[in-house]
């Protein structure tokens, strides 16, 4: 059985005080008996994993950081290493996202890296994939989602690569309230997985969770989670709000 994950990237959103009440209220609904076995993930920014890994502690809601440099330690000013997060209790760790792409000029060689860095340290990554508006008009999106895998993590052995969760996020579904439809997403998501079954063999490739990223809401959460290759989700607006994240986490 693959897990299923609701994990919540709160990308640069909420300060030490909002933080408090979010993970309060997530908190509150968790314990509430929402989750049904489902991994549930919460991404807060650098200054507030540490309240965070903190005080979720002894629940079932894990802590994951939204992004992290290739190097152990060293003369990189303004960055956080794998050890520091690790130390910190986290132990999780968000990589690929299109917004680290676009504003960040992050590659695929770099994420190669990153992830490198990250196993190293025994971090599990979120690894975010997907195509831009132009690749999905020109029928180019199959062959963007399979280069970005190809060149990011499929130098991995296979037993590595059972710590990576995968996130397909269409770029032009994040933060736009444009959804892929549920057969969009399990086309994608169906085809990853044949990626993964001729790397790794089936039996890897029917372990890896593969989560869907982009406008997920309470609303349109189980139509998407209900394809059978859909494993959960990533969710950004709609993870600010401990009711609506937990309406999702309840949709799976
Ligand atoms: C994201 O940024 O990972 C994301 C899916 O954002 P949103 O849910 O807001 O589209």
């Amino acid at each position: 059985m693959r897990q299923k994950i609701v994990a919540g990237n709160w990308k640069m959103n909420k300060n030490l005080d909002e933080a408090k009440e979010l993970i309060k209220g997530i908190k509150k609904e968790v314990q509430a008996g929402l989750e049904d076995g489902t991994r549930v993930i919460i991404a807060p920014c650098f200054v507030n994993l540490h309240y965070a890994a903190k005080k979720t502690k002894k629940s079932t809601i894990e802590v994951a950081a939204q992004n992290m440099h290739q190097a152990n330690s060293g003369a990189y000013t303004g960055e956080v290493s794998a050890d520091m997060l690790t130390n910190l209790g986290v132990n999780i760790v968000i990589l690929g996202h299109s917004e680290r792409r676009e504003y960040f000029g992050e590659t695929d060689e770099l994420l190669a890296q990153k992830v490198d860095a990250a196993l190293e340290n025994k971090l599990e990554v979120v690894f975010c994939f997907g195509e831009l508006l132009e690749d999905r008009k020109s029928g180019n999106h199959f062959k963007v989602v399979e280069n970005q895998l190809k060149k990011a993590l499929f130098h991995l052995q296979e037993a590595d690569f059972k710590n990576i969760i995968l996130a397909y996020e269409p770029v032009w579904a994040i933060g736009t309230g444009e959804t892929a439809s549920p057969e969009q997403a399990q086309e994608i998501h169906a085809f990853v997985r044949e990626l993964l079954t001729k790397k790794y063999g089936v039996e890897t490739a029917n372990a890896i969770s593969i989560l869907y990223g982009g406008s997920v809401k309470p609303a349109n959460a189980k139509e998407i989670f209900s394809k059978p290759d859909v494993d959960g989700g990533l969710i950004g607006g709609a993870a600010l709000k401990a009711e609506d994240f937990a309406a999702i986490i309840k949709s799976i």
